[in-house]
């Protein structure tokens, strides 16, 4: 079940955009960083930390607002890209992915036709259909997902939404 994650990975980005904005909106004239004694303090004003090392602002100066914005969009689109791409369909419908719909390019005969099979299939394992290795798409979408989620993984969230993705 990969809609948890995608959840999660897209509220992160959100918040990754958000901040960023509030802080582009804050430098004066436009989304450069410029400082000097430059403090990060938390919503409420108190001071969290200070430069700490010497090469610090440099840090800050890489991972400035516009990158920030940059790479949250490059990552949504990554993420959509995963989430469009389609199960195998083969003129032969016993190579086609098992789990192919009419949104992977099936016509509704051809659909039909596959959840027959998949019915026989029920009746003779009991088990639902599943995306054939050989197909991979479900597998490449789980490990976008988990590699767009990867840097979140401190959040509270996401162990539960890394777990549903692995349901
Ligand atoms: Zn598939």
């Amino acid at each position: 079940m990969t809609d948890v994650l995608v959840q999660f990975v897209r509220a992160r980005l959100d918040e990754d955009r958000e901040c960023a904005l509030k802080a582009a909106s804050r430098v004066e004239g436009g989304s450069s960083w410029a400082f000097a004694e430059m403090e990060v303090r938390a919503g409420d004003g108190a001071p969290v930390t200070r430069h700490t090392w010497a090469d610090e602002g440099a840090h800050i100066a890489r991972h400035d607002p516009d990158r920030v914005l940059h790479e949250v969009a490059a990552k949504r689109l990554q993420l959509d890209e995963a989430l469009a791409s389609r199960h195998h369909i083969s003129p032969d419908q016993y190579e086609t992915c098992p789990v192919a719909t009419t949104v992977d390019g099936l016509d509704e005969t051809q659909a039909a036709a596959l959840e027959r099979l998949n019915e026989e299939q029920r009746q003779e394992s009991g088990g639902e259909p599943i995306c054939w290795v050989s197909c991979g798409r479900d597998a490449r979408v789980r490990r976008t997902l988990e590699l767009l989620a990867m840097p979140y993984s401190e959040h509270p969230g996401y162990t539960q939404a890394l777990a549903a993705n692995r349901a």
